[in-house]
């Protein structure tokens, strides 16, 4: 099955107004510059306060906007909390949930994770669902129990429909590999990978199963990108520091592009 490679920048909480604006504006041209061959589907996640101004810039432009986290509940007394509505009204098409970095700095549970899943669903965004054993994890040789585990707390909630449940994004990233400049190994990545696709496919039935992309993320850039995304079972990247250049996001995407 053929899947459309999804590149996803995840701006993290950097970046004013004006900076924003500008990353969007090179990644956009960039974007247009490649018109015609650009088979691979692009996101930026932003932060809250920079989303109404880069969705004012992109226009025309085939890049897509995400955000970085957003609340489970409905709209109402949820005193600083942002709710997919919300989002979509500012121009969001995908919400990053359960990033590694807000289950260590917020706390954030499987459970909670799948609630917002479902939320998303339900507030008609994509999520991307992150998943991602630590260090120690991977020394004890736990990292596939502990990435099936976060995945299965969210499967059993997702919506009915086949097509639905295809637009799931899975993103793999090892927390070692956040923002330290160490990647994992195509091979450490390859196994990963393939043993989410099974779980998808006991889970969620081959067709559905089949549609999902699962991204891996953990220091990719322009020098790594073209083996990582090479593996049968990578089907895009999503991209933090390397995302924060235009130059290097859209290095990445040529790396995508030249997959085929
Ligand atoms: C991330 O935060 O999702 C990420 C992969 O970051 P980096 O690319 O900087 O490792």
């Amino acid at each position: 099955m053929q899947r459309r490679p999804l590149i996803v920048g995840n701006w993290k909480m950097n970046g004013l107004i004006e900076i924003a604006q500008d990353l969007a504006d090179g990644i956009c041209a960039g974007l247009a510059e490649r018109e015609g061959r650009l088979h691979c589907e692009v996101v930026v996640c932003p932060s809250f306060t920079a989303l109404n101004s880069v969705n004012r810039r992109l226009g025309r432009s085939s890049l897509k906007m995400g955000a970085q986290t957003m609340s489970h509940h409905e709209p109402g007394a949820h005193t600083g909390e942002i709710c997919g509505f919300m989002l979509r009204n500012v121009g969001c098409r995908f919400v990053i949930l359960g990033h590694s970095e807000r289950r260590e700095d917020q706390g954030e549970t499987d459970d909670l994770v799948a609630k917002k899943v479902v939320a998303a669903f339900r507030d008609g965004l994509t999520p991307i669902l992150c998943v991602g054993e630590k260090l120690d994890q991977r020394k004890a040789g736990s990292a596939l129990s502990v990435v099936e585990a976060q995945l299965m707390a969210a499967l059993p909630h997702l919506p009915e429909s086949p097509n639905k449940r295809g637009q799931l994004v899975v993103a793999y990233e090892p927390v070692w590999a956040i923002g330290t400049g160490e990647t994992a190994t195509t091979e450490q990545i390859q196994e990963i990978h393939g043993a989410l696709r099974q779980v998808l496919v006991r889970e969620l039935g081959e067709i559905a199963a089949n549609r999902v992309r699962i991204l891996y993320g953990g220091s990719m850039k322009p020098s790594n990108a073209s083996e990582i995304l090479a593996m049968p079972d990578v089907d895009g990247g999503l991209i933090g520091g390397a995302a924060l250049t235009a130059s290097d996001f859209l290095a990445i995407i040529d790396a995508a592009l030249h997959q085929e």
